[in-house]
């Protein structure tokens, strides 16, 4: 940037969408990258792994973390960060368990040199001339962090991901905390989740999920498989602990499951004491009714352990009538065809399904609009900037703040790009700069503004034909035999190589008067005839490539 503003905020995902949440904060000569996330790819984006902030504009204007600050573990704001800290290198603050999922990510790609400070909930560090206060927020993942983040020209409260549970495990309330967090320090700006802004009223406390699950491992004959993601240890503690008292061993299921848990219990978030924890081997000759299955699937991943349990994959474990299967985390949007897939199969093998309709076994880890409510009252910023939704999630939010007595003209609906100004007196866009994607794939990752998804997504939808031709030096008379080669289009490549001469012949005709005909002329010529020609066949508009070669 030409010239830098002296507090301001940069989203670069997050706003506009829920998922890849990333935001610069810039103040004075020092700029903190808070989170790092990915956002998983739709049907639309064919062999995109990930999705992930754009990297370019930091790139172009050669901007460098002060340092990084993660709010918490959830892959949208830790899932990019391998992949920005190699370019963005800097000291990395984070709480534990955060710091664990990030150490193994960091592992897989061979990530070795970094520096890690692992945070404490009210531990004050100062990094450079600011100080930033970390603090614990309720949410559906251990040791997820809020921030108040003091600078010299500014203060920031970020607020993380959050709900208000009445009676959490984690210590405190949200809102509790972040009244302690700015007595005597009132944020300049807050940055707060969005997610839930249209969900009115509040939600149950996780602990009251447990009495449901323990009526549901009461009554079922055989064994209770719940479903959930594998970071929601406070999940997993309620269900371990209705296993407990309905005398269930609890087996777990997974790779990501399993390490997840052993992270939890590493940490001392989770108490597996007095329940019996099924191994491999304890589970073929167990009584059926004295089995509780931990995994994930809830979305219907495919490679999920209900998945590997609704397909008959798991070598020592079969599903049988009289199991019962909970579905205990929402749909995320998207992913209800892959659930519906997967129920249906799960009917099959006899087992009941049990959803958060029928039973209280799920509750989000997003406020709903009292949470937002009372934490904006609780932080009482001077100025209000929505964030992690889309724009209808934001300006939903910012409507809430009003109803708080947040003035219309202090909230900022920012989107990715833009750079939020804030000042003594206001709170403003002052400009755009950069709105792109980046993303991962096999070949890793590449930034091209989605032209390679583009184009593997046209081939996906259309098929590709290539043609390969080999031409006398002269003129455009065939040697050899042309090659065809089609990919996902109903006509046989012979079909096209014999009428090959004939589309020659025509392409060579409409170009040899024309002013510009050269070789290019021509080849886009025959591409047009090979395609008007498939169409013709098959009704199928599919993408050709034409290769000219001359001997
Ligand atoms: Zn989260
Ligand atoms: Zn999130």
């Amino acid at each position: 940037m030409t010239q830098k503003p002296k507090f301001a905020l940069l989203p670069l995902g997050g706003c506009g969408e829920i998922g890849m949440n990333m935001t610069i904060l810039f103040a004075g000569d020092e700029t903190f990258f808070i989170d790092c996330g990915a956002l998983f790819p739709d049907d639309s984006q064919p062999g995109v792994q990930l999705i992930l902030p754009g990297f370019s504009w930091l790139t172009s204007e050669k901007i460098k973390p002060t340092a990084w600050l993660i709010t918490h573990g959830h892959e949208d704001h830790i899932g990019g960060l391998p992949y920005f800290f190699p370019r963005f290198p800097a000291p990395i603050y984070t709480s534990g368990f955060a710091a664990a999922l990030i150490e193994a990510k960091f592992k897989d790609l061979s990530i070795k040199k970094y520096k890690m400070k692992v945070w404490k909930d009210g531990e004050q560090t100062r990094i450079g001339k600011t100080k930033v206060i970390p603090f614990d927020v309720n949410h559906s993942i251990p040791h997820s962090m809020g921030l108040l983040v003091d600078t010299p020209h500014g203060r920031l409260l970020h607020t993380g991901d959050y709900r208000i549970d009445p009676d959490p495990f984690e210590k405190t309330r949200t809102d509790d905390r972040i009244r302690q967090v700015v007595k005597g320090r009132r944020p300049d700006v807050m940055m707060s989740d969005s997610t839930n802004a249209f969900v009115e009223g509040s939600d149950l406390s996780e602990r009251d999920l447990e009495e449901d699950f323990e009526k549901i491992m009461h009554e079922a004959t055989g064994a209770v498989v719940v479903a959930s993601f594998s970071s929601n240890i406070w999940r997993a503690q309620t269900i371990i602990d209705a296993a407990r008292s309905s005398g269930r061993g609890v087996h777990i299921l997974g790779r990501g499951t399993r390490r997840n848990v052993g992270i939890a219990q590493e940490l001392g978030v989770l108490n597996t004491r007095g329940v019996e924890i099924l191994e491999d081997k304890d589970m073929k000759r167990r009584d059926r009714e004295k089995v509780c299955i931990l995994c994930t699937g809830s979305q219907g991943e495919q490679f999920s352990g209900l998945h590997r349990l609704a397909y008959d994959s798991v070598s020592y474990f079969k599903l049988d009538w009289g199991d019962h299967v909970v579905f205990s985390a929402r749909s995320i949007p998207g992913n209800e065809k892959s659930i519906i897939y997967l129920t249906n199969q799960l009917c099959r093998q006899g087992v009941k399904v049990i959803t958060a309709r029928e039973a209280d076994i799920h509750v989000s880890g997003h406020g709903f609009q009292d949470d937002l409510k009372a934490c904006i009252k609780a932080a009482n910023p001077r100025f209000f900037m929505p964030v992690h939704g889309e724009y209808r999630h934001l300006q939903k939010h910012g409507y809430l703040a009003h109803e708080v007595g947040m003035p219309e003209e202090n909230t900022v609906l920012a989107e990715n790009g833009d750079v939020v100004e804030i000042t003594k007196r206001k709170i403003r866009i002052s400009k755009r700069v950069a709105n792109n994607r980046s993303y991962v794939s096999q070949g890793g990752v590449y930034h091209d503004e989605g032209q390679v998804s583009r184009s593997r997504s046209q081939i996906a939808q259309n098929g590709l034909v290539c043609v390969s031709v080999l031409f006398s030096k002269a003129n455009y008379r065939i040697k050899g035999e042309p090659r065809v080669s089609v990919f996902g289009v109903p006509i046989q490549a012979g079909v096209v190589a014999d009428v090959l001469p004939d589309l020659v012949r025509k392409s060579a005709d409409k170009t040899k008067d024309r002013k510009d005909g050269n070789d290019k002329t021509f080849a886009e010529e025959l591409r047009i005839q090979v395609r008007r020609y498939i169409e013709s066949i098959c009704r199928f508009r599919c993408i050709v490539q034409i290769m000219m070669h001359r001997a």
